[in-house]
Formats: structure tokens, C-alpha cells, sequence
């Protein structure tokens, strides 16, 4: 009992999440660096989990699978890229509700302040400096620190998922690349 709870403590993963799929994992930043366009849209990828393929490569080099097994694409399909951009568009959701949050409390601490404080705490000045300060501190707090680590944990899940069922689908169809 003990150990199987030593065990639940120890960390694991990004966030507290292990994707299932590694490659998935390590294919996230390049997905998001095309679905900002900020790479373009050719290439050659491999035609299991669309990695973009070096140059005379024999080998994905995110999944690892020889592409002599996992054919060649000559795009990402809209459903994967969809997968990716779910997982980025709930992180980035969290991270501005997150700050959001912060800059919520920080107002509600500005405003009893100002009203109730009593002295030195009451002075406008401090309660204004505690909004901007605070806000600036607790916006950091609630979005990137642990809005991003829920968004995270959850875009990932729900983009594994998605992955999984194209998975599924591409298996039943048999249109493999
Ligand atoms: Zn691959």
C-alpha cells in the first residue's frame, strides 16, 4: 500500500500528464509552428504521424517507424491538424483565464482596500499599488503558472484522444498512407 502510494507521488510527465503517444508529444511544437504559419506548408512527412521528413530520411524521426513500413505523405491531414490545434487553443484558453482570474482578484483586493483597510493599508496610493503589482503578479500566478499547467494536462488529453480515434478510423478505412 505504502509503496503503490510512494509511487502515485512521484512525478510524472509534463504537468502531471504522460501522453500515450510520445511522438505526438514531441510533434506538438512543430504542429503549433505550422498552424501559426510560421513554416510552410510542403514537405514530405511520414506517413504515420506526419512528422516532416528530413532529407533522404529512412526513418521518422518522431515515431521512429522505418518509412519503408509507414509510407510517405505529402501533407498533414485537416483531422490531425485539428488534434494539435485543440490541444493548443485549450492551453492558451487557460493561461488567459488564468491571468484573467489574477487580475479579478487583484481588483476585489484594490476595492476592499480602498473602502475597508483601515491606516497606512487604506491610502490610495498602497491600494493601487497593490492593484497593479498584485494584478501584474497574480495574472503571472494564475495564467502561465497554473492556468497553463491545467490547459496543458487538458489540451493534451483531449488532442490524444482525437489522435486515437484517427487512429482508429485511418486502421478501419485501410487507407493507411
Ligand atoms: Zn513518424
Amino acid at each position: 500500500m505504502a509503496e503503490a502510494a510512494q509511487k502515485e507521488r512521484e512525478p510524472k510527465g509534463v504537468a502531471g500528464y504522460v501522453s500515450p503517444y510520445p511522438y505526438v508529444e514531441k510533434l506538438q511544437p512543430r504542429m503549433d509552428e505550422r498552424l501559426d504559419r510560421q513554416v510552410p506548408r510542403g514537405g514530405q512527412f511520414c506517413g504515420f504521424c506526419y512528422g516532416l521528413l528530413r532529407k533522404d530520411a529512412e526513418r521518422c524521426s518522431f515515431c521512429k517507424k522505418s518509412l519503408a513500413e509507414a509510407g510517405v505523405a505529402d501533407s498533414i491531414p485537416q483531422d490531425v491538424l485539428r488534434a494539435y490545434l485543440a490541444k493548443k487553443k485549450t492551453e492558451e484558453r487557460w493561461v488567459h483565464m488564468g491571468a484573467f482570474l489574477g487580475l479579478i482578484i487583484a481588483t476585489f483586493l484594490f476595492l476592499y482596500l480602498v473602502a475597508w483597510a483601515p491606516g497606512f493599508l487604506g491610502h490610495p496610493g498602497v491600494a493601487l499599488a497593490v492593484l497593479i503589482g498584485g494584478g501584474y503578479v497574480l495574472a503571472q500566478l494564475f495564467g502561465p503558472l497554473l492556468g497553463a499547467q491545467i490547459g496543458y494536462r487538458r489540451g493534451s488529453r483531449k488532442r490524444d484522444k482525437m489522435w486515437a480515434k484517427w487512429l482508429e478510423q485511418r486502421e478501419q478505412s485501410g487507407t493507411a498512407p
